[in-house]
């Protein structure tokens, strides 16, 4: 049996001390390397038979990992690993957009301290249909779509927006369940977190974080699509707006 492949989350992690370590690998005998694996061998992100393997997430393996990464960043022009598409993706996106991919990897590294991120079951939608995830990988994904599935803090939006005389509709595409569905929607609407985890921070939810989204739209925030898996109602309806501009192909 053989260790299972490395997933985003995890190569998420090793590439930020990657990077503060000064694109250097990291060494077997050094104890924050010990204390990484440590780290990643907590993670529930694979369950069963791997995990008792003595080479499961060692140091030596978060070491040859480390050279993996760095060797796969663009222009390096020493001799290359074996890395694989996904290190390479980690790579380039530590590379080229170092401030957000730190930011991720520092909100996982709080939840899972914390605890927080440990006690969330998985969420439907964590994952895409075909089985992607985003950059970012699977536990922001989960830690940010449970955060905005809390029932309190949805009902606390909708009286919000009713006391002030805000509709509650979709932000994007003004769909409203009320005039849909009569008296079975009324009220209803889901929220959006108009933040991803890695920017607002492991805090708590303020109001005017959330926006309204009808289901449709809400999925269509969350979709991988074009290296981002997070937009705001505004960048959606901006994209709705774009393609009811473009010439449909014909008999299409
Ligand atoms: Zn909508
Ligand atoms: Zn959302």
């Amino acid at each position: 049996m053989r260790s299972p492949a490395w997933t985003r989350d995890e190569l998420l992690l090793i590439c930020s001390r990657v990077v503060t370590n000064d694109w250097r690998q990291l060494r077997a005998y050094q104890p924050g390397t010990h204390e990484l694996a440590d780290l990643l061998r907590s993670l529930p992100l694979h369950e069963g038979e791997p995990q008792r393997l003595p080479e499961f997430r060692s140091a030596t393996s978060v070491s040859r990992k480390s050279a993996d990464l760095l060797t796969s960043r663009p222009g390096y022009t020493g001799p290359a690993t074996r890395g694989g598409r996904l290190t390479r993706m980690i790579a380039v996106a530590f590379t080229e957009r170092e401030d957000e991919m730190m930011a991720a990897a520092h909100a996982l590294e709080s939840g899972i301290s914390s605890g927080d991120l440990l006690r969330i079951p998985p969420q439907p939608g964590e994952t895409d249909e075909d089985g992607a995830t985003a950059t970012e990988g699977r536990l922001l994904a989960r830690w940010a779509i449970y955060r905005e599935r809390n029932p309190a803090l949805r009902r606390r939006k909708v009286s919000d927006a009713l006391r002030r005389g805000v509709p509650v509709q979709c932000e994007v595409c003004d769909f409203h369940f009320g005039d849909a569905y009569g008296p079975l929607g009324q009220d209803y609407i889901e929220v959006h977190h108009v933040l991803p985890l890695h920017v607002s921070g492991p805090r708590e939810t303020r109001l005017e974080d959330l926006a309204f989204v009808c289901a449709n739209c809400h999925r269509m925030c969350h979709r991988s699509h074009g290296g981002m898996a997070w937009r705001t109602p505004s960048a959606v309806r901006k994209e709705m707006e774009r393609s009811r501009r473009a010439p449909r192909p014909e008999g299409g």
